[in-house]
């Protein structure tokens, strides 16, 4: 690894890091540390990290803020690479905005309603990046990224990069063609807004906010939503019918606020959230008969014993 980490030095791609605890980089603030730890400094840097982790035949995990994901307590084996500062780029030229991967979602939502471009309203408190809002086809109060996507550039783990349409990202209910069929890094990304009335914009982006402060455990560290809703079933609304609302497994708890809200209440363990996401598993099976599938990511392995 010491051989590997001078090679990427050498290649100047940005910060590298050994052993990085991964709990610093989720909003749950939980996970085990990285072997390797990349931030590229800009799209080449992504690059030529991808090339030359895949001639040393490292595993690479790509990540954004974090809020989609449980890394569990033994972390992750190979290269994470994540899309911060480095992918920061952001310019607007009329109703079409060019924003880099790793801009966070809530900022842009703030920006691009002040300039009175409609779009990115549902956006406003989704803590995550552009790039894992592209790859997840995140959404709130009835809207998705599919609704605005003009075009993704995305690097594949063979190096190549290439520009994706809205039609090629192949949309549906938080899910792309980048999840299964064509893995890949979202670097930067177009949107096509509208414009629209500033003072309207701007209130409708708090009136959702005030509703997320309303009913999701703000103050708590937390991943979002833990399942997917088993349509046309809500899975919040399936927790707190079967009585599952503040259930605690260590330090992992079941919302008091919502039902689909996983808290870590200071010294939760993955291990602890992944034994509370199996518990309401299967009460709900045995409840109601109905499968619950995590929305979110569950990645790395578990403590050695
Ligand atoms: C309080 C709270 C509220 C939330 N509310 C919502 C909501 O209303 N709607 C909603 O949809 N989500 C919501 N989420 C979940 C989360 O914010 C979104 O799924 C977001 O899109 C994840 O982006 P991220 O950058 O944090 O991705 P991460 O959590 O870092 O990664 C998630 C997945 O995306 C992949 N990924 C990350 N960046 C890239 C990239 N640049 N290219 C390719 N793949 C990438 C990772 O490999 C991983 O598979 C919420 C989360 C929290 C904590």
């Amino acid at each position: 690894m010491e051989k590997l980490l001078k090679k990427l030095q050498e290649a100047n791609i940005g910060k590298v890091l050994l052993n990085e605890p991964l709990k610093n980089h989720t909003t749950m603030k939980i996970g085990g540390p990285a072997d390797l730890f990349i931030e590229p400094a800009n799209i080449d840097g992504v690059i030529n990290a991808i090339n030359i982790l895949k001639e040393e035949g490292v595993a690479i995990t790509p990540i954004g803020r974090g809020s989609n994901l449980l890394v569990l307590d033994g972390g992750i084996e190979g290269a994470v690479l994540k899309l911060g500062e480095g992918l920061h780029h952001l310019e607007i030229e009329g109703t079409k905005v060019r924003v880099g991967g790793g801009y966070s979602l809530v900022s842009l939502a703030a920006t691009i309603s002040k300039k009175g471009l409609s779009g990115f309203e549902f956006a406003g408190g989704i803590p995550g990046s552009v790039g894992g809002a592209v790859y997840m086809n995140a959404g709130a109060h009835g809207s998705d990224i599919s609704k605005i996507l003009d075009k993704a550039l995305v690097v594949f783990h063979d190096g190549s990069c290439e520009w994706l349409s809205n039609e090629e990202m192949k949309y549906s209910y938080r899910t792309s063609v980048l999840q299964e069929e064509r893995p890949g890094i979202v670097v930067e990304a177009v949107f096509q807004l509208k414009a629209g009335d500033r003072e309207k914009i701007v209130a409708e982006m708090q009136r959702n906010k005030d509703y997320r402060r309303e009913t999701q455990p703000w103050n708590y560290p937390c991943a979002g939503s833990i399942f997917r809703n088993p349509l046309p079933n809500h899975a919040g609304q399936l927790v707190e019918k079967a009585g599952l609302k503040g259930f605690q497994i260590g330090g992992a708890k079941i919302s008091e606020m919502h039902g689909n809200f996983i808290v870590n209440t200071g010294t939760a363990t993955a291990k602890d959230v992944l034994d509370l996401i199996k518990y309401i598993q299967k009460t709900i099976l045995e409840k109601y008969g109905i499968e619950m599938k995590t929305e979110v990511e569950i990645i790395g392995k578990n403590l050695a014993n």
